[in-house]
């Protein structure tokens, strides 16, 4: 009988999420923890996915479902505890949960006509006639919930990771706003590419630099992207966190992933891709086989630069 492998995926309540909690279900041998903030959306997404899989004629639950608030520390704990209890290991965890971080008027947003394409491209200015803004405490929330509470979820189910006979494998959803290339601060661009002398510490540091540099008003003076900063800032910062861990821990498979600009609620919907096809590279990095690649960031399913 072929072991059962255990598998976290954060806001999976919807989006992309929920695309990688059920295709990971469909997996003979993974059993998953569907994890979002909201009790209600995630019991109602746990059970959607369970009654699906009945109904294809199995015959166990694939799906359990357990709170976990990325930026509530607490809530990561409790989640650890009750895998410990409940399954004594963890082979899997899918850090996805998200915030776009800015304020968006919607209907603004509907009236601009925003081409996607130039959206992608960085051709449409994030600030339209201030549709999109980039705001203090968005971005305080922003990167607590994309690079911290990565972080903070990371930390709390490592020790549960390390028992995973298989060698566990560490999928951050990240975005192409990461890309290194976007960071017009050259210094900073080094620092962060410079993974021999790269530190939590330091990546904390960049993160306290920014949100300084934003309350002084100060961002594009110092070099940070100007294209939905702080989501930028959390997913490069979420990148470095990536290689770090996958430095440390050389049995495990630690990667990042941009997942293809997807139709979903984080991008109100300007995104291209189906939330099957967004799901492709996180599912792949999830069961990926022995001797496979870490410490990556992908495209999709192909590895690019950082
Ligand atoms: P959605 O807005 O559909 O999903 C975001 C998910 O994150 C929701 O389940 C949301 O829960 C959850 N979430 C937000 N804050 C928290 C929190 N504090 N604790 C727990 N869960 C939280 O967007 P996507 O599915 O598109 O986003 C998934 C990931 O993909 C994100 O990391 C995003 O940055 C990334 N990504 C998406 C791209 C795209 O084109 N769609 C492109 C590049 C990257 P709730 O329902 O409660 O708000």
């Amino acid at each position: 009988k072929k072991e059962m492998r255990y598998a976290v995926v954060t806001g999976a309540n919807k989006g992309i999420g929920l695309e990688i909690a059920r295709k990971l279900a469909e997996e003979e041998s993974v059993i998953v923890i569907l994890t979002a903030r909201d009790e209600k959306r995630g019991m109602d997404a746990t059970s959607s996915l369970n009654t699906t899989h009945l109904l294809n004629g199995n015959n166990k639950k694939k799906v359990f479902f357990h709170q976990l608030d990325v930026r509530d520390p607490n809530s990561a704990q409790a989640l650890a505890n009750f895998i410990q209890t409940q399954f004594g290991k963890l082979d899997i965890l899918v850090n996805n949960a998200g915030a776009s971080g800015v304020v968006v008027d919607e209907e603004g947003l509907k009236a601009l006509n925003i081409d996607p394409i130039a959206w992608l491209s960085g051709k449409a200015t994030n600030t339209v006639q201030g549709v999109i803004q980039q705001t203090y405490e968005k971005a305080e929330e922003c990167l607590d919930t994309n690079y911290y509470g990565c972080k903070r979820v990371t930390e709390a189910l490592l020790p549960l990771l390390k028992l995973s006979d298989i060698g566990a494998r560490i999928i951050n959803v990240s975005s192409l706003r990461s890309e290194l290339k976007r960071m017009p601060n050259e210094r900073t661009r080094k620092e962060l590419n410079n993974i021999s002398t790269l530190t939590e510490e330091k990546v904390d540091n960049l993160v306290k630099k920014f949100l300084h540099d934003l309350k002084q008003g100060k961002l594009e003076e110092n070099g940070w992207p100007m294209m939905l900063p702080a989501y930028s800032v959390s997913k490069t910062m979420l990148n470095a966190y990536t290689r770090i861990l996958a430095k440390k821990y050389l049995d495990m498979y630690i990667n990042c992933v941009h997942p293809g600009y997807v139709n979903t609620d984080i991008n109100w919907h300007t995104g291209t891709m189906a939330v099957e096809e967004g799901a492709r590279g996180p599912v792949m990095l999830a069961l990926l086989p022995t001797g496979g690649p870490s410490g990556c960031y992908f495209d999709q399913t192909e590895v690019v630069e950082f």
